[in-house]
């Protein structure tokens, strides 16, 4: 009789997004068979995603092929497929098209996407930000309101067509804001006949009392100040009850506008309905201190798809850092299991949290110490520059800022998915 060889622990990980991807890297020399499954066939790096919506920076810039980034990693398989579900009992992941994928261990790294707090039906007339596709449709859309009133000859309609609107006054609000300000004030000016781009309304809409609510109350304070100094009207303290094709109404009031971005809430992957276990009110899971899921210690679940408080009691933010210290605890968690050791629970060290609100200006909240203006934005650039994945995307980003900020160029004034055709 022969003994068949034993299989490699074999781990899947779904989701190839910042708590996913760490998990494969920290996983690097352990004795184990990895399929990293994703929807997608890149990594996204979101925190740049506003600056693809607003024609700085190339999709190519922020997105690498998961395939590719795993390369010199015999033991890691990529697929691209969509998971539909978890069969925990038989474990087995339940891919859409039919396919299973038995695993030993599972990590659920899914993400999070927009929300519309019961108002799906907003959507198609306010598109949030989380994927390339999205935003390429934010950039055609800006771009073509520009592109609609050069040729428009009655004013309100004109004036509907200048006016942008973004609901939601969070970081990726307020970077949306300053942006779309400055492109209108000092990139589009001089390309226009027509119309004066430097009437472009911007409007931040916030139901909150301040801008930045994550930041200290002074950063917050200084953004404001800051966006309002660019042209940027915010208005706090108001929330959304209407979005349609020609406007939003806010506090009472009717705004016409063309042009309406939501970056207001967000929702977890159904990775805890897939499981059948707690969620919090925005879906997401509600794992143990080691990050499983309860009732099942062969999976975990990580990043934004999950819920879980740091050693405060405060809830560990839905950021990037935060997704990588999980996918790291876990590649971990699953080493010292395979060597039969224990493992303790995990703990987040919150770093920091930086937003840029426009040329030349960020706020930088470290705790304790906080900055704010030029330095602040000489370290978030510096920062994300450092944590783009590969020299060349790097160099390139670099000096596509370069010329932003020199010449006020926006190499990426591209208008994709369509002709000028009405509706396309
Ligand atoms: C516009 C924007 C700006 C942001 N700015 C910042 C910032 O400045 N700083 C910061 O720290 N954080 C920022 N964040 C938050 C940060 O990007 C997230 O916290 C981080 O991406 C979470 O990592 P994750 O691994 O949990 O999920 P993600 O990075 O979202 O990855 C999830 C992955 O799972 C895949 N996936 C999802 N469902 C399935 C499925 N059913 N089957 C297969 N694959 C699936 C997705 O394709 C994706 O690749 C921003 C987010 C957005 C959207």
């Amino acid at each position: 009789m022969t003994n068949a060889p034993k299989q490699p622990h074999h781990v899947v990980i779904v989701g190839a997004g910042f708590g996913g991807l760490e998990t494969a890297f920290g996983l690097a020399g352990a004795p184990v068979k990895i399929t990293l499954v994703d929807r997608r066939n890149h990594h996204l790096f979101q925190p740049l995603l506003y600056q693809v919506a607003t024609a700085s920076l190339a999709t190519s810039e922020i997105a690498w092929p998961i395939r590719h980034l795993l390369r010199g990693r015999q033991e890691v398989t990529t697929l691209f497929a969509t998971v539909g579900g978890i069969d925990a009992a038989g474990k087995r992941v339940l891919l859409d098209d039919g396919d299973t994928l038995a695993y030993d261990t599972l990590v659920l790294a899914t993400g999070a996407r927009h929300a519309y707090f019961g108002h799906d039906e907003w959507e198609p007339f306010a598109p949030g930000l989380k994927t390339l596709e999205d935003a390429t449709t934010l950039r055609r859309r800006i771009l073509v309101a520009f592109e609609r009133a050069e040729r428009e000859t009655d004013p309100a309609r004109r004036a509907a067509l200048l006016t942008f609107v973004i609901i939601g006054a969070g970081p990726t609000g307020v970077e949306l804001a300053g942006t779309i300000a400055e492109l209108a004030q000092h990139t589009l000016p001089q390309d226009f006949r027509n119309i004066d781009t430097h009437k472009a309304r911007v409007v931040l809409i916030e139901a909150g009392p301040r801008v930045l609510a994550g930041f200290a109350d002074d950063l917050s304070a200084y953004a404001q100040k800051s966006l309002e100094g660019i042209g940027v009207e915010v208005m706090l303290g108001q929330a959304v009850t209407e979005c349609s094709a020609d406007g939003v109404t806010y506090g009472g009031k009717r705004l016409d506008a063309r042009t309406i971005i939501w970056a207001a809430g967000v929702r977890a992957s159904p990775a805890a309905e897939w499981l059948n276990a707690p969620a919090d009110r925005a879906g997401r899971l509600q794992v143990e201190r080691d990050l499983t899921v309860p009732g099942h210690p062969d999976i975990f679940a990580i990043g934004d798809t999950v819920a879980i408080n740091d050693a405060n009691g405060h809830p560990v933010p839905g950021i990037a850092p935060a997704a990588k210290q999980q996918g790291r605890y876990v590649a971990a968690a699953i080493k010292a299991r395979l060597n039969s050791n224990s493992f303790g629970p995990f703990i987040y060290r919150h770093a920091g949290s930086l937003a840029q609100i426009g040329k030349r200006k960020a706020v930088i909240d470290f705790g304790k110490f906080k900055l704010r203006g030029t330095i602040a934005w000489w370290i978030w650039g510096i920062a994300h520059i450092y944590f783009l994945i590969g020299l060349r995307n790097r160099l390139s980003v670099a000096l596509s800022w370069l010329w932003v900020h020199a010449r006020d160029q926006r190499a990426a004034r591209l208008i994709t998915q369509g002709s000028s055709k009405v509706g396309k």
